[in-house]
C-alpha cells in the first residue's frame, strides 16, 4: 500500500512543472517614486536577471509608479541591499517562488484528467476541445484556424445555437504563457455556456442570438513550456536567424503602432515585437481569422493576468477611441456586476493611463479594424500569488469573470452594429 501511494505521488508530481530551479527565488514589490528610482531599478535590470511580472519590462517601468519582478536566490542579497541603500520602499510578495509554484495545485479536485478548477496541460485541453464539441453537438463545433510555430493545431470552438447571419462575439485566451488562469477561463466559459443552456434565461437568450468564438490558448508552444521546461515563459517559442534567444511576445506583434511604444526590438525580452507585424504564425493565424469574419464579429474580448482591470482602447497612444465615453460605462458596469459575486474589485480605463502605453496589442488592433467594443481583461490576482494563482481560485475568478462578459455580450446584443 505504501508503496502503491508513492508510486501515485511520484506520477503526479511529474505531472507538474518542474519547481527546483526556483528554490529561493522571491519576488519583489517595489515603489518607484521619482527618477532617482527609475535608474535604481534600470541598474537592477541590467546587473540582474530580472523577472519582470508588471509591468511586462524594465521599458514600461515610470516614476510614481509599482514594479513587480523576481529575482534569483543568489542575487536577493545584492538586489536588496542595493535597494536599501538607494532607500526605495519595498516588500516582498513571494518569499520562495519554488514553494508558491507547487502552492498553486491546491485543488480539492480528485480528477486524473481534465477539470474546470484545476490548471490542465496542453494535452488535456486539447483533448477536452473536441470532447465538448462531441458532446454538444447542436452547441458547439471545433474548426482549425492555423497551426503553432511548432506544429500544433489551433483549435477554435464555436459557441451558439445555429442559426443564419449571427453576429459574434470572439474571446481568446492564453496569449501569456504563464498566465494560467486565462486558458482556465476559456474552458469554464464553453462549460458554463452548454452547462446552463435552456437553464437559464440570459445565457440561452445570447446563444440563440450571438455566437462566440472561443480560442483556448492562442500561444500554445509557450503554454506547453510552462508545463515542461520553465513555468514562468512568457513568449511564444519560434526561433529567427541571428539570435539564440527565444520567441516574441505575441501581445506586441499585432498592426496596432507596432513596436512603437511599450515593446522593445531585443529579441532577448520579454516584450520583444518580432521582426514585422503578425511575423508569429499563432498571430497570424488570429488576425487572419478576425479579417476574414469582420462583418460578424462584433466585439473582441482577450483575457490576461495578473491586475484585476479591464482595459479599452488604446493602449499604443494616450489618444482616446471615437466611442470613448461608451466603452468607459460598458467596463465600469461590466466591473460591478464582476464585483457582484465576490467583491473582487477591478479599476478599468482605456490601456494607456489604466495601466501602461504598450503598443502592437491584439485590442488596439481589432479596435482600428472596426470592432467597435474590444476589451482586455487582467484577471486575479493583484499579485498576492501573480501569476501562481492556486487552483483553488480558479471557480471563483471564472464565475465572476462570467458575469462582466454576459454583460458585456448581453449590451452589444443591444447595440448591433
Ligand atoms: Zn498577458
Amino acid at each position: 500500500m505504501l508503496v502503491f501511494l508513492a508510486l501515485v505521488t511520484v506520477a503526479l508530481a511529474s505531472a507538474h512543472p518542474p519547481s527546483e530551479h526556483f528554490e529561493g527565488h522571491k519576488v519583489f514589490r517595489v515603489q518607484v517614486e521619482d527618477e532617482n528610482h527609475l535608474d535604481v531599478i534600470r541598474e537592477l535590470a541590467s546587473n540582474y536577471q530580472i523577472d519582470f511580472w508588471k509591468p511586462d519590462s524594465v521599458i514600461q517601468v515610470q516614476a510614481r509608479s509599482t514594479v513587480d519582478f523576481s529575482v534569483k536566490a543568489e542575487d536577493c542579497v545584492a538586489v536588496e541591499d542595493l535597494l536599501e541603500q538607494n532607500k526605495l520602499q519595498y516588500e516582498v510578495l513571494i518569499s520562495n517562488l519554488r514553494n508558491e509554484m507547487e502552492a498553486q495545485f491546491d485543488s480539492w479536485s480528485r480528477a486524473a484528467g481534465h477539470s474546470y478548477t484545476k490548471y490542465n496541460n496542453w494535452e488535456t485541453i486539447e483533448a477536452w476541445t473536441q470532447q465538448v464539441a462531441k458532446e454538444n453537438p447542436n452547441l458547439v463545433s471545433r474548426s482549425v484556424i492555423g497551426t503553432t510555430f511548432e506544429g500544433r493545431p489551433m483549435y477554435l470552438l464555436k459557441v451558439g445555437k445555429a442559426k443564419r447571419n449571427k453576429p459574434a462575439i470572439f474571446i481568446d485566451c492564453g496569449f501569456h504563457a504563464r498566465e494560467w488562469i486565462s486558458p482556465a477561463f476559456c474552458q469554464w466559459f464553453v462549460r458554463e455556456a452548454v452547462r446552463t443552456y435552456g437553464q437559464e434565461i440570459h445565457m440561452t437568450e445570447l446563444l440563440n442570438e450571438l455566437d462566440f468564438y472561443v480560442l483556448p490558448v492562442v500561444n500554445i508552444d509557450g503554454y506547453v513550456y510552462t508545463w515542461t521546461k520553465n513555468r514562468m515563459w512568457r513568449k511564444t517559442r519560434s526561433t529567427q536567424a541571428g539570435t539564440s534567444c527565444v520567441g516574441i511576445d505575441p501581445n506586441r506583434n499585432f498592426a496596432a503602432g507596432w513596436c512603437e511604444v511599450g515593446a522593445s526590438k531585443n529579441p532577448c525580452s520579454d516584450t520583444y515585437c518580432g521582426p514585422v507585424p503578425e511575423s508569429e504564425k499563432e498571430t497570424k493565424a488570429l488576425a487572419d481569422f478576425i479579417r476574414n469574419n469582420l462583418s460578424s464579429i462584433k466585439a473582441y474580448l482577450t483575457i490576461h493576468s495578473y491586475s484585476q482591470m479591464l482595459l479599452y482602447p488604446y493602449s499604443y497612444t494616450y489618444n482616446l477611441p471615437k466611442n470613448n465615453v461608451e466603452l468607459n460605462s460598458l467596463a465600469k458596469a461590466a466591473v460591478k456586476e464582476l464585483a457582484s459575486l465576490h467583491g473582487t474589485k477591478y479599476t478599468y480605463g482605456p490601456g494607456a493611463t489604466t495601466i501602461y502605453l504598450a503598443a502592437g496589442g491584439s485590442d488596439d488592433w481589432a479596435y482600428d479594424q472596426g470592432i467597435k467594443y474590444a476589451f482586455t481583461f487582467e484577471l486575479r490576482d493583484q499579485g498576492r500569488h501573480g501569476f501562481l494563482l492556486p487552483e483553488s481560485q480558479i471557480q471563483a475568478t471564472c464565475e465572476e469573470t462570467l458575469l462582466a462578459v454576459k454583460h458585456m455580450a448581453g449590451y452589444v446584443l443591444e447595440h448591433l452594429y
